[in-house]
């Protein structure tokens, strides 16, 4: 059931409806993918701009570089020109010019000596997609039924940080202390390396996260997700002429071979740990004995004693600086797994029971994912933590994602009548 004052929310975003479709329009057409700093500033902008109008503060905090050896991610080629080396996008050797670091927005709810009551809450939003800002998928457009509409970063996640925003005025307009930080990061797509430090230091300031990536699908709510790392394993060798001094050579490409084939044997998936290698490179031609290979990869694994054992095992495979050829390992597990905690249940359960009795009910089945999210940072940094609270859609980072466009009323109403139960206490995710 709810309360007069949840229906009034509800009501009052449902007149917005409208408004809504033409800001996520509006906020789609915006390229920020690829790290596209034009398009992240202007839409960091303006969501902040919506932000300072609900009294809250605003600031920029720096982000911090990514190790120089990830992979530089999938980005079509010509956007950055670092393969064949350790480059990250438009790194200084690669253009002449250092990358873009985008900062993270913060923004503190203003001052209320009612809102003590409740938890703090912190919203985290991405403004980053995946899509290319010069390919053709650049606008939100309707399907013929008009239900749904596709547009780049319609379902991930800017439709989902559009249903927090929502949510937020509609409880302001409705009076209702909250006592709040909404973080806008800008490259949770690429592993949110720039803003991994400024998501942990609010995690520990905050009682109860919100992550607004989309629901998983029918309206499903993840509480539990592996976690994930990124390794690369680096070959050197001696090159020699493959005919005339063969014997001379020591080859990276057969050394990188051999940690390769141990690497297959680490995966168990019963336990739920993967070990997957891709992209590689080694040697310049095929009469040369390579002296240096290399092999970027991904593990997943559900817990951290996994994560414990697939790293150990992981550098086991580098070899003494000495030995010739040599291994060496690099690696970052940036992303711990986000275990189902007894907090993260009660939280799904009070969402569950809120989804149940908006004014158009939905069911909420929980769901466990491999997939990975800002929520596995926050969560290992003691904050419990909902993370699939935006639009329902799919297609995620394919040019045919999608957004259900109910889903947008829907869930601001959702969001709002939660805040509100957190804000009066109703409910404690800590008891
Ligand atoms: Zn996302």
């Amino acid at each position: 059931m709810l309360s007069d004052l949840e229906l009034k929310l509800c009501r009052a975003l449902d007149a917005r409806a409208g408004d809504l479709l033409a800001d996520l329009a509006r906020y789609v057409a915006i390229p920020t993918g690829l790290n596209h700093t034009p398009g992240l500033d202007e839409l960091r902008g303006l969501l902040t701009d919506r932000l300072r109008a609900l009294g809250c503060t605003t600031d920029l905090i720096p982000g911090d570089p990514r190790p120089d050896w990830l992979y530089a991610g999938d980005a079509p080629p010509g956007t950055h020109g670092t393969h064949g080396t350790h480059g990250t996008h438009g790194t200084p050797a690669s253009h002449g010019h250092a990358p873009a670091i985008p900062p993270t927005a913060r923004a503190r709810s203003a001052a209320n000596p009612r809102a003590r009551l409740g938890p703090k809450i912190l919203l985290v939003g991405h403004i980053d997609t995946v899509h290319d800002p010069r390919g053709p998928f650049r606008e939100l457009s309707f399907t013929p039924d008009r239900r749904v509409v596709t547009g780049p970063g319609a379902v991930d996640m800017k439709g989902g940080i559009l249903v927090a925003l929502a949510a937020l005025e509609a409880l302001a307009e409705a009076a209702v202390p909250v006592e709040f930080t909404f973080l806008l990061n800008s490259d949770e797509e690429t592993g949110s390396f720039h803003s991994d430090r400024a998501l942990a230091a609010e995690a520990a300031r905050h009682d109860v996260g919100l992550v607004f990536e989309p629901s998983l699908p029918g309206g499903a709510l993840a509480t539990a997700r592996k976690g994930s790392g990124q390794f690369l394993l680096e070959a050197r060798g001696v090159s020699a002429h493959a005919g005339r001094d063969f014997e001379k050579g020591a080859s990276a490409v057969y050394e990188l071979a051999r940690a390769l084939v141990r690497t297959a044997a680490l995966s168990d998936l019963p336990r739920g740990l993967t070990v997957n290698v891709g992209p590689l490179q080694g040697g310049t031609a095929t009469n040369v004995v390579p002296d240096l290979a290399l092999a970027w990869g991904n593990v997943r694994f559900p817990d951290p004693a996994a994560a414990d054992h697939l790293a150990r095992a992981i550098d086991a495979l580098a070899t003494g600086p000495a030995a010739v050829p040599s291994l060496t390992v690099k690696r970052a597990f940036n992303r711990p797994a986000k275990p189902l905690t007894p907090a993260v249940e009660r939280l799904a359960l009070a969402a569950r029971a809120v989804s149940e009795s908006l004014p158009r009910p939905h069911p909420m089945p929980f769901a466990s994912t491999g997939g990975v999210c800002d929520g596995n940072i926050l969560q290992a940094h003691g904050l419990p933590t909902l993370d699939t609270l935006g639009v329902r859609g799919g297609d995620l980072h394919k040019p045919t994602e999608f957004v259900e466009v109910a889903s947008l009323v829907e869930r601001a109403q959702l969001v709002a009548v939660l805040i509100s139960r957190l804000a009066s206490g109703q409910i404690n995710p800590a008891a």
